[in-house]
């Protein structure tokens, strides 16, 4: 069993408090290895760290180039470990290998994207009258926390760090407590690509002590949460009361995926179970309520279930395993609670619903559909964060429409039709930040990516994600020889 250390100014140390705490595969509920557990001492140090390597300017006044060269350098070693990550990571989450090797090369491209994006960061001239001149620079804003989730570890790490260090940020990173391991071993990569000691820090530990610690330290200057709602809002109200740190809130969903009946039916049923099955529906931009216009609910649900039946769970570390464990006891014991809740509430399962039968260990659950759903219940309403998919009928477009936008959450949603007209009124019309047409999930560094409503605020990916990490000073050069002359 490997004892983990975490990465604090560019040293590989233990919590000071000497603690540790275990970290399980989901699959077989075996420890796989220990790290050191973090409390708000932990935090303090790598804000210290953090802030020198900030203020010294020794990062932010790296040449644009020279921190470009340092994040590919960094992505040439991620995919130069690809084998071993992603086996670690579908150790540590349950995700299927070729689900983990999907992630690691989405994490190498992320930082290799940043890393170009580093040279072409531009300021403007703002067109003021001719005895001025005003320049707007763009400045980093300076230590940047990200806190992290347990579904897609690694990448969740690359999508903070990669904008953060782009724009000259300093970084403190906390990965779930569940699923520490690959940004553990990131660090390690990090001290072997060259950054300089303190620039990146990546501590473990709970939510409630190092998470917390960061949201409310004052040596830090910007937060970045991808998690829950709670989380998000305990964030926010914690960076109010201190420092008025800047934040970012990557949070939950419950994104309807939408199909007239004029869809390509294949696609559609494919594109149903893509948008709700991988990663064990631990996605947050799940299209986890199935909106199918009432005209062909019958066949469409019969299709649904007959592929569903196929989908094969076991080892995620076998090639052809499609679904792994979900991440976690607790979090099974949250599916399951919401199965009985479906139940009560009256909607019907067809589908799964329950462990499957042979499985003596991990925490395996059946791909799961519930029919006879009306969207105000429960299991409609709240993310489930499994893989637990809920179909409801709608009579037309209006309808559709009205139902995905009944939601506490804007993340995401998709439109199956094969008419383009009828595409875009829909797109327009749902209130939330991605929208998918006649396809459901794919993700590209290269285009904005978060939710409207209380799935979050800020951006990720893309440059929209480069400007969360900095801020913009206004330089006013006077061309007026003559004084100003008011007194
Ligand atoms: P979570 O909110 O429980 O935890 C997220 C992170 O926050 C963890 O590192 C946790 O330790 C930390 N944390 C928990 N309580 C904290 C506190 N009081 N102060 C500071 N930090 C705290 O979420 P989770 O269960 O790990 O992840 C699932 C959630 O993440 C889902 O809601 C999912 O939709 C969301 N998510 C969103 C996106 C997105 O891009 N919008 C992506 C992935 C996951």
């Amino acid at each position: 069993m490997k004892p983990y250390t975490m990465y604090i100014n560019g040293r590989f140390v233990d919590a000071k408090s000497g603690k540790r705490m275990n970290v399980i595969n989901p699959a077989t509920e075996e420890i796989i290895a220990t790290v050191p557990e973090g409390d708000t001492m932990d935090a303090e140090l790598a804000a210290k760290a953090a802030r020198k390597a900030f203020d010294s300017g020794e990062w932010p006044s790296l040449t644009h180039q020279a921190r470009g060269r340092l994040l590919f350098k960094l992505a040439e070693l991620v995919r130069k470990n690809k084998p071993r990550l992603a086996k670690l990571e579908s150790m540590n989450n349950g995700k299927p290998l070729i689900e983990s090797e999907f992630d690691i090369d989405d994490v190498a491209t992320c930082f290799e994207y940043y890393g170009g994006l580093a040279t072409k960061i531009y300021g403007e001239v703002a067109p003021v009258p001719d005895n001025a001149i005003s320049l707007i620079l763009k400045e980093p804003i300076g230590v940047a926390a990200g806190i992290i989730p347990w579904n897609y570890p690694l990448l969740m790490a690359a999508w903070k760090l990669a904008p953060a260090l782009c724009a000259g940020c300093t970084c403190i990173l906390k990965p779930a407590s569940v699923t520490p391991l690959t940004a553990l071993e990131l660090a390690k990569l990090i001290e072997e690509a060259g950054f300089p000691k303190g620039v990146v820090n990546i501590i473990t530990g709970g939510g409630a002590t190092v998470g917390m610690a960061l949201a409310s330290s004052r040596l830090v200057d910007k937060i970045a949460i991808t998690g829950s709602v709670a989380t998000g809002r305990e964030i926010m109200k914690t960076a109010a009361e201190t420092n008025l740190k800047k934040v970012t809130l990557e949070l939950g969903g419950k994104s309807a995926n939408i199909f007239f009946a004029d869809s390509d039916f294949e696609a559609a049923i494919d594109g149903a179970l893509f948008g709700i099955f991988p990663n064990q529906g631990e996605i947050c931009s799940a299209g986890s309520r199935i909106l199918v216009e009432k005209s062909m609910l019958d066949k469409f649900v019969n299709a649904m279930v007959k592929k569903t039946k196929k989908i094969k769970l076991g080892d995620p570390l076998k090639r052809d395993t499609k679904m792994g464990p979900l991440v976690s006891l607790d979090q099974y014991k949250r599916v399951m609670k919401y199965i009985e809740i479906g139940k009560r509430e009256g909607a019907k399962v067809c589908c799964g619903g329950q462990r499957p039968k042979n499985f003596k260990k991990g925490y395996f659950m059946e791909p799961t559909i519930f029919v006879k759903v009306n969207n105000k219940m429960r299991i409609a309403q709240e993310e489930i964060f499994g893989p637990v998919v809920t179909v409801i009928p709608f009579k037309d477009e209006e309808e559709a429409i009205r139902i995905a936008n009944d939601s506490p959450y804007g993340l995401a949603g998709a439109v199956w039709t094969r008419d383009i007209f009828k595409a875009f009124r829909v797109v327009k019309k749902v209130r939330a930040g991605i929208l998918w047409v006649n396809t459901m999930q794919p993700t590209f560094v290269e285009a904005p990516w978060g939710g409207y409503k209380q799935s979050g605020g800020g951006r990720e990916l893309s440059h929209y994600g480069l400007e969360e990490y900095m801020q913009v000073k206004q330089v006013h050069i006077n061309l007026n020889e003559a004084p100003i002359g008011w007194y």
